[in-house]
């Protein structure tokens, strides 16, 4: 149960080791201090002190440049010329697109880069991000103010777009003599190899010369950052761990909204907080007709039992004999659009009736039944759910989903990751222990830069490969 009373036995690390400042005030936000109280055990992960020193600059840098600032005004005005501004301050805007996991991979990857490059991210503000997240920068916001210029609508930003990197590279319009005062970059699913080319040195000797940078985004690019040599000693010392990166970033960025974290402590208190145990089960089906799959369910029952998350089910004589000894209370936490997974699941497990020692009960916060970005309630049912999944004990997601990996990552935990099925067939074997809590990069660089042109981006350096829960690609760090 969460202790709001600052003298609890042991201290609470409401600051979690330093990533977090003490600048703001607690009641208007109150996950950012109090969700360390929601976990049992403190995190054996630990931020750098190099990391913690970098936020505390970036911080300073965000509040000198952020909107409402001289700073700011002065290079907004800027867009409107050709000739290049040369203020203190560079802009890194975030386009909201594609699901919340998607949203939070992406808002990651580019905060990484902002820190990495002393520019300061704004975020998209026409979509819902206010009604999830608090501002994560004291005195100052990360919100995009909505008079923004290029936001005007008359401009669409896609691989046609005249400024966008790739198409530039591909037309031969940019080079170091012709800086334009803003790019856009597109890192989506369907980024050409000149789009990726933003990644490789060369190319950001170029691109840090622009005041401003839009970016579209639905890939967890932080691994292809790696591959930089100038990003890769910085790298290294903010992440020593380097299967830490997003787990770090996601408790400092994202703190829920009030309204949001009523949802996540009310149901955690009333349905997980008591439990001996706690085991997190994420569902996603890619499929157009996506809804209940018997082979699913028969994946997620094969997997949870083969790696003994959950006990057996038994006949009723057996679970008589062990009725004597004190039992042992599972409370499992299901997400997923269809409600009929925990039905099912709930069936399985009616009360006491297990061939060990265990009493599983089954919880799903919701059924959504359809994706429906941009509204505000279901947007906060999803981000209350990723929280609630990150609080358990072990945890199981499906393979490729952003709305997993966030979860997991989130909560510090390796998953157990279900492969994704091809057509009506279980997986054999249903699922894989993921040997990193890092979200993997499912659209990665087909080459590398320079050197490494051509070579398989999975087997250039030791700790970035590919992931675990694909069959092929994707590029996760180890
Ligand atoms: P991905 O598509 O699995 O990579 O994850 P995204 O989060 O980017 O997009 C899926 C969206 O569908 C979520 O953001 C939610 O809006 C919705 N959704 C999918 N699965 C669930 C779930 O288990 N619970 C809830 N509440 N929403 C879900």
């Amino acid at each position: 149960t969460i202790n709001d009373s600052s003298e609890s036995d042991t201290p609470r690390d409401k600051l979690i080791g330093g990533l977090l400042t003490a600048d703001f005030d607690e009641g208007s936000c109150l996950s950012r201090y109090h969700k360390s109280l929601l976990y049992r055990k403190p995190s054996p992960y630990k931020p750098s002190e190099y990391l913690v020193s970098k936020l505390r600059s970036y911080e300073m840098l965000h509040k000198r440049c952020g909107p409402g600032t001289k700073a700011y005004k002065e290079a907004k005005e800027s867009l409107g010329h050709d000739e290049i501004y040369v203020g203190e301050c560079r802009y890194i805007v975030w386009i909201a697109e594609y699901g919340l996991g998607n949203r939070m991979l992406t808002i990651a990857s580019v905060f990484l880069y902002a820190l990495l490059t002393e520019r300061i991210i704004l975020v998209d503000n026409r979509k819902d991000v206010n009604d999830l997240f608090c501002e994560p920068f004291p005195n100052t916001s990360w919100l995009l103010p909505l008079d923004f210029p290029l936001f005007n609508y008359t401009y669409r930003y896609n691989k046609e777009y005249s400024r966008c990197y790739g198409t530039m590279l591909n037309n031969h319009t940019i080079n170091s003599t012709s800086i334009p005062p803003h790019l856009y970059l597109h890192i989506l699913h369907d980024s050409r190899e000149n789009d990726r080319m933003f990644f490789c040195q060369k190319d950001q000797s170029l691109i840090d010369k622009v005041p401003w940078l839009i970016v579209g985004a639905n890939a967890y690019f932080v691994p292809s950052l790696w591959f930089n040599p100038t990003f890769q000693p910085d790298l290294m010392k903010l992440f020593p761990q380097k299967e830490t990166v997003f787990h770090h970033l996601a408790q400092y960025l994202f703190h829920p909204t009030n309204q949001v974290w009523a949802m996540v402590t009310h149901y955690y208190n009333t349905h997980l907080a008591n439990a001996d145990e706690r085991l997190g089960i994420q569902i996603r089906v890619f499929r157009k007709d996506a809804g209940y799959f018997q082979h699913v369910m028969d994946q997620v029952v094969s997997c949870t039992q083969r790696e003994k998350l959950l006990p057996e089910s038994a006949t009723q004589e057996e679970s008589k004999v062990n009725i004597s000894k004190s039992p042992k209370l599972i409370a499992v936490l299901v997400a997923s659009l269809y409600p009929e997974y925990s039905e099912r699941l709930k069936n399985m497990f009616w009360e006491g009736n297990t061939s060990t020692r265990e009493i599983v009960e089954v919880y799903q916060p919701s059924g959504e039944r359809i994706q429906q970005s941009d509204k505000k309630l279901h947007d906060q049912k999803a981000l209350a759910e990723m929280y609630l999944l990150s609080l358990t004990d072990n945890i199981v997601t499906s393979a490729r989903s952003t709305f997993g990996y966030v979860s997991y990552s989130l909560g510090g935990l390796k998953p157990w990751l279900l492969y994704q099925p091809t057509d009506l067939i279980t997986p054999d074997p249903p699922c894989v222990r993921s040997k990193s809590m890092e979200p993997c990069l499912l659209t990665p660089p087909s080459h590398g830069c320079d050197a490494d042109w051509g070579t398989n981006s999975g087997k250039i350096l030791s700790f970035v490969r590919h992931c675990d829960d694909l069959m092929y690609g994707g590029l996760k760090l180890y």
